[in-house]
């Protein structure tokens, strides 16, 4: 087998079918989510399409928030295991949200990536976004209310994952995949420089 054909690719129809049928199981367990946190580049994509099959007909759109983070091979902890260290390159704006949007506190929030791998970016996004709601809600002399976090990936690889999602900060909130795969690396199409070979490829793999 050459690398080419080690890889997973996964079109945009894929992705584009996964996001609906995760949409469904989103509206029949947890409800129209308030907002989605888009986690940039890989979740901006999926975000915009799910997005397309939450709203309800006569509905507003629901808004999505970006945040930008970079995973850091943390070479400095002296351990066996090289650490990865999240570092936020974007975050959201509390302070336009509460303008804007009446805050982010007791919201039904959609946390959304196109790949959950070892879990590292999840875990960060999850625990900071729920600390922050947290913090907030305590300055303005609220609690966290029904504050609700849920995931959806695209892709989950199977495989021992660095870090578990605390599913009491998800207060009844869902994880989602749109697809469990193998630990391979999976290649997206909005990465592609040849998007027909790509597409050609997911085809041939049943990814369409
Ligand atoms: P994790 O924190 O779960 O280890 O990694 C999450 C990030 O690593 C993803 O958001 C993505 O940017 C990148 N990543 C991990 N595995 C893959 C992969 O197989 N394909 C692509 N395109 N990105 C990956």
């Amino acid at each position: 087998m050459s690398g080419e054909e080690e890889k997973i690719y996964i079109s945009y129809n894929c992705v584009h079918k996964h996001c609906q049928k995760a949409a469904e199981e989103i509206l029949t367990t947890i409800g129209k989510p308030d907002v989605i946190v888009a986690i940039g580049g890989g979740g901006f994509i999926p975000s915009r399409i799910i997005r397309t099959f939450l709203k309800q007909q006569g509905e507003k759109n629901i808004p999505i928030q970006a945040i930008g983070l970079s995973l850091y091979e943390d070479m400095g902890t002296g351990s066996d295991t090289i650490g990865k260290e999240v570092i936020r390159t974007q975050w959201l704006d509390f302070g336009a949200l509460a303008q804007h949007f009446d805050s982010l506190i007791g919201k039904n929030i959609l946390i959304v990536d196109e790949v959950d791998d070892t879990r590292t970016t999840l875990h960060y996004a999850l625990t900071e976004l729920y600390q922050d709601i947290k913090e907030n809600a305590e300055k303005l002399g609220k609690n966290m209310g029904d504050t609700k976090l849920s995931i959806f990936v695209v892709n989950n690889k199977l495989k021992p994952k660095r870090a578990e999602l605390n599913k009491e900060l998800m207060n009844g909130g869902i994880y989602i995949s749109g697809e469990d795969v193998d630990d391979k690396w999976i290649a997206y199409p909005w990465e592609s420089d040849d998007i027909d070979t790509h597409t050609k490829h997911a085809i041939a793999q049943g990814n369409n």
